[in-house]
């Protein structure tokens, strides 16, 4: 199966669409969002640095995130496909992403680009709920995507919790973020030909149809 690349502003919907392929075609999913959680819990100079850096909404330093991506891109599960979420995020980032890929022998595959408005984004990040778990994502802004039970997972049972950059001050730096270092890698991808758009305006089923039409075909 193809790999797949998501390319999105924050709260697009991207990691709850990378969760549902996952649910469907059994690939890893690779969220650099989600390994720098994780190392920022760490008690470290290295944890601190990430810590401060997601909560600012700002991007942690490239070295960073070149390491972390080749180790796990070489894992043997990658083999067949994967899901890559979150990077490469500016264009020094997708250079090196051709590089490493060259490196393993992988090909780029499909990238799929969620086009979404500010102002549904804003909306969405005060009312996003993670499960502490499973990772599912859950917003109470959202009759549709809000959980039957306050602050409990539907799936498991487990708390859910507010990510500390998921305030409207960490946003606006996000959302700069996305607009001046991110978008740039857009029009890389439209010139290999390999870029796909969907419109992420639309219930979560809707935006998963269309991206399963994408990789499917
Ligand atoms: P995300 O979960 O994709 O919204 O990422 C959360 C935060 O992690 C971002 O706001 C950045 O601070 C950091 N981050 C994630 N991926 C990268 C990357 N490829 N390069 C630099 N920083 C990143």
């Amino acid at each position: 199966m193809k790999n797949i690349m998501f390319i999105a502003p924050p709260a697009a919907g991207k990691g709850t669409q990378a969760e549902l392929v996952v649910q469907k075609y059994g690939l890893p999913h690779i969220s650099t969002g989600d390994i720098l959680r994780e190392i920022s819990k760490e008690d470290s100079e290295l944890g601190n640095y990430v810590f401060e850096t997601l909560a600012s909404g700002k991007l942690v330093k490239d070295e960073i995130t070149y390491q972390l991506i080749e180790n796990r891109l070489a894992k043997d599960d990658c083999k067949n496909g994967y899901i890559i979420d979150g990077f490469p995020r500016n264009i020094e980032q997708a250079i090196e992403y051709d590089k490493i890929i060259k490196k393993l022998g992988y090909d780029i595959g499909n990238v799929i680009l969620i086009n979404i408005d500010e102002k549904t984004l804003e909306k969405r990040i005060t009312g996003r709920r993670i499960c502490e778990n499973c990772k599912a994502i859950y917003n109470i802004n959202d009759e549709a995507s809000s959980p039957k039970v306050e602050s409990i997972c539907d799936n498991c049972g487990g708390k859910l919790y507010q990510r500390n950059d998921d305030n409207l001050e960490s946003f606006k730096t996000r959302y700069q973020m996305y607009k001046e270092k991110t978008e740039p890698i857009i029009e890389y991808y439209r010139d290999k030909k390999v870029l796909k758009e969907v419109n992420g305006e639309d219930t979560v089923e809707n935006v998963f149809k269309k991206i399963d039409k994408i990789i499917s075909e």
